[in-house]
């Protein structure tokens, strides 16, 4: 590993423009549990019952009660990780620029990275799913669930549910990041949630050298990855920051 991470840090320290893709992986150390794998959520739920538009139009007090209300109290109490928090010293040094999430954690907002793409939204907020008015996510009480808009109408997550589209600006500007950029981390991400798993694919169509962080191969890896380093985010991109000094 050690020769991966000296590699990594004179690939960022000569890259012009230098994007970060992150996914579930680089949360856990914050104590938030993933969808796939050891410890998922989807171990205990089925995804379609209670991550599907429809379930959470059909029965939004069932969705609430089993997956939103876990989730929201996760979401609201963590704090960012070594791995987020490396990522910000990166922006810091004007080593990365953009961060592309599939989380919907705000915990590289809360690290301190100011251009991040929320490709999947956020639970830090809430809307209405009446009138659309949004709720910082910490300040709703959840005393009775669903809770509820000043107007009567049940609030939501401000994140995409399966079955729903992406929004369209996140959409737009993280296929724009992933053209810009020379240089791509991928950390953290199982790279099966479509279409985000295709924004490295477009970063390598258009040159630009993929490195993964994650402690398991995925589909990217040896296929449009340079090279995957294995291991924990926080631990990794502390070592590569480290190695840059
Ligand atoms: P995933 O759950 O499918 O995969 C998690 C990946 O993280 C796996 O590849 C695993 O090997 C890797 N991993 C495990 N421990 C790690 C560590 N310490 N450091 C780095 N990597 C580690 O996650 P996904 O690819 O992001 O896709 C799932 C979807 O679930 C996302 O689109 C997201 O919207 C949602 N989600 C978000 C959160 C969050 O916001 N924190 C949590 C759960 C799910
Ligand atoms: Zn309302």
């Amino acid at each position: 590993m050690k020769e991966l991470i000296r590699r990594a840090a004179e690939d960022l320290a000569a890259a012009g423009n230098v994007a970060a893709l992150t996914g579930a992986g680089i949360s856990i150390e914050s104590g938030i549990p993933p969808f796939r794998g050891k410890g998922g959520l989807w171990e205990r739920f089925d995804p379609m019952e209670f991550a599907h538009i429809d379930a959470l139009m059909r029965d939004p007090a069932k969705v609430w009660k089993v997956l939103v209300r876990e989730m929201k109290e996760i979401v609201d109490r963590a704090k960012p990780n070594d791995g987020h928090k490396g990522l910000a010293k990166l922006e810091a040094r004007d080593r990365l620029k953009t961060i592309i999430t599939q989380n919907i954690d705000g915990l590289h907002q809360a690290a301190g990275n100011t251009d991040v793409i929320e490709y999947h939204g956020t639970f830090a907020w809430q809307r209405c799913m009446d009138c659309h008015k949004k709720y910082e996510s910490r300040k709703v009480d959840i005393s009775e669930i669903p809770p509820r808009c000043d107007c009567g109408g049940i609030l939501r997550p401000d994140a995409v549910f399966f079955g729903e589209t992406i929004p369209a600006k996140a959409m737009w500007r993280s296929r724009q990041a992933a053209v810009d950029c020379d240089l791509m981390l991928v950390v953290g991400t199982s790279a099966v949630v479509q279409p985000a798993a295709m924004i490295p694919v477009i970063a390598k169509d258009n040159g630009a050298k993929i490195i993964e962080i994650n402690p398991e191969r995925t589909p990217l890896t040896d296929e449009i990855s340079d090279y995957l380093i294995m291991g924990e985010a926080g631990e990794v991109i502390n070592r590569i920051v480290a190695a840059m000094d």
